[in-house]
């Protein structure tokens, strides 16, 4: 590390380092006087349908507006709010706002192709006591169906305390709201455990989908996941497409939904009306 470093770039490295301490700190006492200050903020990415790349869903993913430090990605916050208890109040209100939100856009187009929000729900969250409670008043308070909701969990939360956990995700089931396991691949899970969870979609990791125009292999394993799934009557859904390539070889292993650059990039709420438009006839659109 210090090979190669003078002196003086040894002690920029110190300070360098001391400096993203202190603003790692400072970021953490920070958290709740944020959300009582209202800095949190939504964009919205699209999922759209593979075959046809109609938009189906979009998923909400929390920002920072820090009054100093400007827009911050949930890399910057989100592990020390789950840390210090932060994202208990953050994950409320994210779930809240998107649920007004898609309230708001089905309101504004009763015909739209979009059909739900998804939501991310850090395990801390899920393992309050009243989280059920808490999503069932959040619904209320939007007046938005059940069925617009989907919660995107963890592996992880899944294989710890199954009994509470299994309880719980039927519970959601019971008032019509889908889960999804996030990031499916990258804990220690196997499809054949997952299916004894009550849960309605797989979000496969993008690092199973960057290589599989490039590795057979990846290719192969990825196939093998969808039509697996897809006996187990669970959805798929391909994050981080980016390449033209990539939706075509999922589309025609039968993955039917899909997320990525390719599509569109996570939006502001502004922009998201134009992608949603009610499908027309294709005579009268012309
Ligand atoms: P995630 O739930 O897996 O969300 C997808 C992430 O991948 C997003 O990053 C999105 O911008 C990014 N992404 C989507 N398509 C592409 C692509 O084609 N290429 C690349 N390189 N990236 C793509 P983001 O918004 O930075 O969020 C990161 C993670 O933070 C999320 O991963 C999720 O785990 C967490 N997160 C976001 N919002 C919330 C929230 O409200 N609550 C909780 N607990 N966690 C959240
Ligand atoms: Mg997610
Ligand atoms: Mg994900
Ligand atoms: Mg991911």
């Amino acid at each position: 590390l210090a090979k190669g470093m003078g002196k003086g770039g040894w002690q920029r490295y110190q300070s360098d380092l001391a400096h993203a301490m202190v603003q790692r700190l400072e970021l953490r006492t920070q958290l709740h006087e944020a959300i009582e200050d209202e800095q949190f903020v939504l964009q919205f990415q699209p999922i759209v349908e593979l075959a046809d790349q109609r938009v189906t869903g979009v998923e909400a993913l929390v920002r920072w507006q820090h009054p100093v430090r400007g827009l911050l990605g949930p890399f910057h916050f989100v592990e020390a709010a789950e840390e210090n208890g932060a994202i208990l109040g953050i994950g409320d209100w994210v779930m809240r706002e998107a649920l007004r939100q898609i309230a708001a856009w089905k309101a504004a187009d009763p015909d739209t192709s979009l059909r739900y929000v998804s939501v991310n729900v850090s395990p801390r969250q899920f393992r309050a006591p009243d989280f059920v409670e808490q999503v069932r008043s959040a619904l209320a308070a939007a007046g938005a169906r059940p069925e617009w909701l989907l919660l995107e969990v963890t592996e992880s939360l899944v294989l710890k305390d199954a009994d509470k956990v299994v309880q719980d995700l039927r519970a959601l089931r019971a008032l019509g709201v889908r889960v999804a396991i996030d990031d499916f691949g990258t804990g220690y899970s196997s499809l054949s455990y997952l299916r004894q969870m009550p849960v309605d979609v797989l979000k496969l990791d993008k690092s199973f989908i960057d290589d599989i125009l490039t590795s057979r292999q990846q290719h192969a394993l990825v196939e093998a996941i969808v039509t697996l799934a897809g006996n187990l009557d669970l959805a798929v859904v391909a994050e981080g497409i980016e390449q033209a390539g990539q939706r075509a070889a999922l589309d025609t292993m039968g993955c039917r939904y899909g997320q990525g650059y390719h599509f569109a990039k996570p939006l502001w709420p502004a922009d998201i009306p134009a992608l949603i438009e009610s499908p027309r006839p294709a005579a009268l659109s012309a």
